[in-house]
C-alpha cells in the first residue's frame, strides 16, 4: 500500500487520517495519506501559512458564514459519549486535553417532564468508564483533530464526483476535472457523500427525513444570568443541577445545557465585542427541541422563522424553558442558533467495494439519529478500527496473505464484520429513543413517564456499558484472531490517568 485518499475532513475523515500516521505511516515511510474535503478552509486555516495554530490564543476569533467553513456548516453542540473519548485520548492525550479545556463535562443526564418535575438521573459516563459525556461546540471539537492534520496533506475545495473501483487501484474524480488514482479509499464523506456509490449494493442509497427536526440556539454569559435573575423569585420554577437536562412533553423534547459551575460563580467580565465565538467556544446555556414538522425546513430556513413555532410547542412548560427560547436569536443574545431537519440514511446493505480498496466509514456508512449521542464516537471508533487492522494487515508480519489484494479484501471483511453490527445496534437503540420524541397521546405519555422514571430508579450501574465500555483495540484483536467480536461494550473499564 503506498497511497490513500480520504474524502471528507470531518472529524471522521480527519481522526483516520491521524489514526492511520501514527499506526501505519511509521512502517510504510513513503505511505502518501490525502484527505479531499468539499468545503473551503476555515478561515483561520485560510490565513495561516504553512502550519496550522497550535492553540486556541494563535486562533483568530471569527465568525464565518455556512458557505465559507467547514466546521461552521457542522453546526452547534454536541455531547461527545464516555467511549469516544477514550478513543480522542488513545489518539492523542493533546486532543483529549484540548476538548477537556472546552467542554462541560457531566455523569448524568437529569430526566424531567414539561412542569419541571423531575423523573430521574440517566447515566452519562463517570468512573465506570473513564468518563463522563463531555459536551462541546461541534466546530471546537472538529478544529481540534483538524489542527493536528498535516496542512499539506489535506486539499479544501475539491469536491468529489465520483469514485472509480478498479482491479488493483482506485480513481478518485473531481468536480474541477481532475482525478487521482490511489491504492485505497476511505469515504468519510457524511451522509450525502458520494463514495458509496462506488459500491454497487449500496449506490444510490439516498438520506431520509425522519420527520423530525432540531432546533436549537446558545447564550452567552450576560443573556443567561440576565434570565435566571428574572426567574429566580418566581412560583415553580426548577433550575436543573445537571449540566444537562432532558425534558419530554406531549409533542416535542427539549435538551437544556447550563454551565452550573460558571453561573455558580460570581460573574465574569463582560467579554470585549467581538471576543466572543459562540461558534467555538463553550455557550453559557445551549437548548435544543426536538419536535415532528412537515414539510422538513430547508438548511437556509432562519431561525425566525422556527422560533415562534418551538415557543408553541413549548407553550406552558417550565418558565426557565420559554425564557431559554424568547431570548434566542435576539441580537446580543449570541447569534449561534441553528435549524436541523434530521436526515438519517437507511442501513446500506454493504459498507466496503467487493475489491476491499474502499470502504465507508462514519456517517458515509451509518448516519444514525442524533439521540443516539453517539455519532462522533462511532466515528472514532471506526477511525481506530481501520488503523489498527491496517497496522495488523499491510505492516505485521501476523497476517499471512501475500498477494495485496488479498490483504485488502481481509481488511474490509474484518472491518464490516467489526463495526457494521455494533453500528446497527447503536442505530436501532437510537431509533427506539427518538420514538419517545414523537406525538403521543395521554397514555402513551404516562406510559413513557413510569417507564423512565422507573428506568431511573432500578437502573444498575452496568446500563450503560453496551454504549460506553466497546474497547476497540481488545475487538480488533479478537477478529484478527479469528474469535467473533462483540456488539456490545461489556463491564468496567480500565483507564489510564489523566
Ligand atoms: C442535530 C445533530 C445533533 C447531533 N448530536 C450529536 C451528539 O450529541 N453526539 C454525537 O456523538 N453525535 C451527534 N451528532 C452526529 C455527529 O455530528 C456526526 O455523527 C459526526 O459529526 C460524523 O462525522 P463524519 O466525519 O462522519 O461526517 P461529517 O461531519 O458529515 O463530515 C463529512 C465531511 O465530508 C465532506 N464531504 C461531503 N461530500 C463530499 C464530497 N463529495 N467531496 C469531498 N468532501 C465531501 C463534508 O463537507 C464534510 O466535511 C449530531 C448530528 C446532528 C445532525
Amino acid at each position: 500500500m503506498k497511497s490513500i485518499a480520504i474524502v471528507g475532513a470531518g472529524i471522521g475523515g480527519c481522526t483516520t487520517y491521524l489514526f492511520l500516521k501514527k499506526h501505519l505511516s511509521p512502517h510504510i515511510p513513503d505511505l502518501e495519506i490525502h484527505i479531499y474535503e468539499s468545503y473551503p478552509p476555515p478561515p483561520y486555516i485560510s490565513k495561516s501559512t504553512s502550519t496550522h495554530p497550535t492553540n486556541a490564543e494563535e486562533r483568530p476569533n471569527q465568525r464565518s458564514t455556512l458557505t465559507t467553513d467547514v466546521t461552521t456548516a457542522l453546526g452547534g453542540g454536541l455531547g461527545l459519549s464516555p467511549n469516544g473519548v477514550r478513543v480522542l485520548k488513545t489518539l492523542d492525550p493533546s486532543i483529549y486535553t484540548r476538548i477537556k479545556n472546552s467542554s462541560y463535562e457531566t455523569d448524568v443526564f437529569a430526566l424531567q417532564v414539561s412542569s419541571g418535575r423531575m423523573l430521574g438521573n440517566f447515566s452519562a459516563g463517570g468512573k465506570r468508564y473513564g468518563h463522563g459525556t463531555m459536551f462541546i461546540m461541534r466546530a471546537a471539537l472538529h478544529d481540534a483533530v483538524l489542527e493536528k492534520v498535516d496542512l499539506k496533506d489535506i486539499s479544501f475545495g475539491r469536491k468529489v464526483r465520483r469514485v472509480v473501483d478498479g482491479e488493483e487501484r482506485v480513481r478518485v474524480e473531481f468536480e474541477d476535472g481532475g482525478d487521482v488514482e490511489v491504492d485505497f479509499v476511505v469515504g468519510a464523506d457524511g451522509v450525502w457523500g458520494r463514495t458509496r456509490d462506488a459500491i454497487p449494493e449500496s449506490a444510490g442509497v439516498k438520506a431520509e427525513y425522519d420527520g423530525l427536526v432540531g432546533v436549537g440556539a446558545s447564550l452567552d454569559e450576560k443573556t443567561t444570568r440576565k434570565i435566571l435573575d428574572e426567574l429566580k423569585d418566581k412560583k415553580n420554577v426548577v433550575i436543573p443541577k445537571s449540566p444537562m437536562t432532558m425534558t419530554f412533553g406531549p409533542s416535542a423534547f427539549f435538551g437544556t445545557v447550563l454551565n452550573i459551575d460558571k453561573i455558580n460563580k460570581t460573574p465574569s467580565e463582560e467579554p470585549a465585542p467581538g471576543d466572543q465565538d459562540l461558534e467555538r467556544d463553550l455557550p453559557f446555556a445551549g437548548w435544543w427541541s426536538t419536535f415532528p414538522m412537515d414539510p422538513p425546513p430547508t438548511s437556509k430556513t432562519p431561525f425566525s422563522e422556527v422560533k415562534d413555532q418551538v415557543l408553541a410547542k413549548h407553550k406552558g412548560w417550565t418558565p426557565l424553558i420559554t425564557a431559554l427560547i424568547e431570548n434566542s436569536g435576539v441580537e446580543g443574545a449570541g447569534e449561534v442558533t441553528h435549524v436541523l431537519p434530521r436526515w438519517i440514511t437507511p442501513s446500506l446493505p454493504k459498507w466496503t467495494s467487493d475489491s476491499g480498496r474502499i470502504l465507508l466509514a462514519g456517517d458515509a456508512a451509518h448516519c444514525m439519529p442524533p439521540d443516539s449521542g453517539q455519532g462522533v464516537s462511532c466515528a472514532v471508533e471506526d477511525a481506530m478500527t481501520i488503523a489498527l487492522l491496517c497496522e495488523a494487515i499491510f505492516a505485521e508480519s501476523s497476517v499471512k496473505e501475500s498477494d495485496e489484494n488479498e490483504k485488502f479484501k481481509k481488511l474490509c471483511d474484518l472491518y464490516a464484520n467489526l463495526r457494521k453490527p455494533r453500528c446497527e445496534y447503536i442505530v436501532a437503540e437510537a431509533r427506539k429513543r427518538g420514538d419517545m420524541k414523537r406525538e403521543l397521546g395521554v397514555v402513551e405519555q404516562t406510559i413513557r413517564n413510569v417507564v423512565m422514571w422507573a428506568m431511573c430508579k432500578v437502573m444498575p450501574e452496568s446500563a450503560m456499558d453496551a454504549f460506553y465500555s466497546y474497547d476497540v483495540a481488545t475487538e480488533v484483536k479478537k477478529a484478527l484472531n479469528g474469535k467473533a467480536p462483540a456488539v456490545k461494550g461489556k463491564g468496567k473499564v480500565v483507564v489510564r490517568e489523566d
